[in-house]
């Protein structure tokens, strides 16, 4: 696909939606806008999606939502992998944590597939409408203000300033969001004891298990099966990166072996911290979403924790709120203002609670890992009281682990008669 097809001068331009950030929020939103047959625009600032690790994780809620939009083959097409269990090993003791088979056909799995190979294919679909146009390259900087309303975006391009004139902006440019510093959102921050470092090494040649999460000796890490790698997730705790760097990487390598013995013979090929990308971990959430003209969407809104890997379907699951609510709205009182206001009020009504209880249960889970990471969680082998809970607990909660990581709090779908037929 050649993106910078659609690619636009710098210029003034008119749309009835324009929506900064082309992640999955922005994108997402954008497509089933133009699907609808609204007018939207998408400012992305990089000039493609080929970007570093940013999380790979389709969870059957986003799966069902491909099928809806006919897109299910597509990303089937898409290299990928499928977990229908997520694993742990505790101090040599295999857990199973999540088991998604209990879930109804046809997506009983989480899918691990690169974020730009989804995106691109979202993209790919969206240009087929007259009505989307995507402008890369173009980083959206300020709102523009007309009597105490949002009534577009400005941009920098390289060809000069861009201007696009909007009866909504939707600010979907990830947890550092511009254009909510902007609007003068600020969101509340929930301290998160932890870092991640993510990395990736080969899988080792000797056949090894999916494991999601390998505890041992107070280590965490995240390995997540792909293609003929490991993407690797060391938690840390909060902002003790620099302490890895001054031990070394040989140092850093012993530590991956030591957390996860199957992996000592590829811990080589992490040549350096070069090759180690460090995740500052945040947890936060926009009291207020919305102001007169435009709203935040997705990390912009509330940045999620890498924990349970929903931070991807929560953004998804937000751009189709806001299509349902407002794709109505637009087509019964067209631009009208206060219609549009009161319909962004209640995209926040609608997400707010299945974002809080996320962000609580992600919460909890810091506060696991942060015992796991400080003492003994498990004895081997296990002590009556433990193997009580793996025997007896473990099996009850995890049917309900397996929805709410699959499908999130409230999944969303997409409401009858929003798509307009397939162009
Ligand atoms: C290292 C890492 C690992 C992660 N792992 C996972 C995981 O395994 N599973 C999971 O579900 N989530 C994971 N996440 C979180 C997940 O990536 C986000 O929750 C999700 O991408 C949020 O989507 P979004 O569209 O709201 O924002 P983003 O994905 O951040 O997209 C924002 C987009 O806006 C663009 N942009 C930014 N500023 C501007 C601007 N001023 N003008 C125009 N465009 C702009 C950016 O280039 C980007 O394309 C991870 C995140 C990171 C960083």
């Amino acid at each position: 696909m050649e993106l910078t097809e659609g690619t636009l001068m710098a210029q003034q331009l008119d749309t009835t939606v324009c929506i900064a950030g082309g992640g999955p929020a922005g994108i997402m939103a954008g497509l089933i806008l133009a699907r609808a047959g609204i007018d939207v625009v998408v400012l992305e600032k990089h000039a493609d999606f080929l970007r570093d690790f940013r999380g790979d994780t389709v969870h059957p809620s986003t799966l069902n939502l491909l099928d809806q939009l006919g897109l299910g083959e597509a990303a089937a097409k898409i290299d990928h992998s499928e977990l229908s269990v997520l694993d742990a090993v505790i101090d040599g003791i295999r857990l199973r944590a999540v088991d998604f088979t209990i879930l109804p056909a046809p997506h009983r799995y989480v899918t691990l597939m690169p974020q730009w190979d989804l995106l691109n294919m979202l993209v790919e679909e969206a240009q087929r409408q007259t009505s989307f146009r995507l402008v890369l390259e173009a980083t959206a900087h300020s709102e523009i203000q007309e009597n105490g309303r949002v009534v577009g975006i400005e941009a920098t391009t390289p060809d000069g300033p861009l201007r696009v004139n909007a009866a909504l902006s939707v600010a979907a440019d990830g947890r550092a969001s511009a254009v909510r510093d902007a609007l003068g959102l600020v969101p509340a921050d929930y301290g998160v004891p932890i870092d991640v470092l993510w990395f990736r090494v080969p899988r080792p040649t000797k056949p090894m298990r999916d494991t999601l999460a390998n505890i041992r000796g107070g280590s965490a890490l995240v390995t997540i099966p792909r293609p003929g790698y490991f993407q690797c997730g060391l938690l840390i705790r909060k902002g003790s990166f620099p302490e890895f760097q001054k031990a070394g990487i040989e140092a850093f390598r012993n530590k991956i072996a030591a957390t996860a013995p199957r992996l000592r013979d590829v811990t080589h090929e992490i040549a350096s911290f070069d090759d180690v990308k460090l995740l500052s971990v945040q947890i936060n959430r926009l009291p207020e979403w919305s102001v007169p003209g435009a709203i935040c969407i997705g990390d912009a809104a509330h940045a999620m924790s890498p924990a349970f890997g929903v931070g991807i379907n929560y953004a998804i699951q937000d751009a189709v709120a806001l299509a349902n609510t407002l794709v109505p709205v637009l087509r019964k009182k067209g631009t009208d203002a206060a219609a549009i206001d009161a319909a962004c009020a209640a995209v926040q009504r609608r997400r707010t609670l299945p974002t809080v209880l996320m962000q609580r249960m992600q919460r909890v889970a810091h506060r696991l890992i942060n015992r796991a990471t400080s003492g003994v969680v498990l004895h081997n082998p296990p002590r009556l009281r433990e193997r009580f809970v793996i025997a007896v607990v473990l099996p009850r909660v995890r049917p309900i682990l397996a929805r709410i990581v699959g499908y999130g709090f409230r999944p969303e779908r997409i409401a009858p008669g929003i798509l307009k037929p397939r162009a």
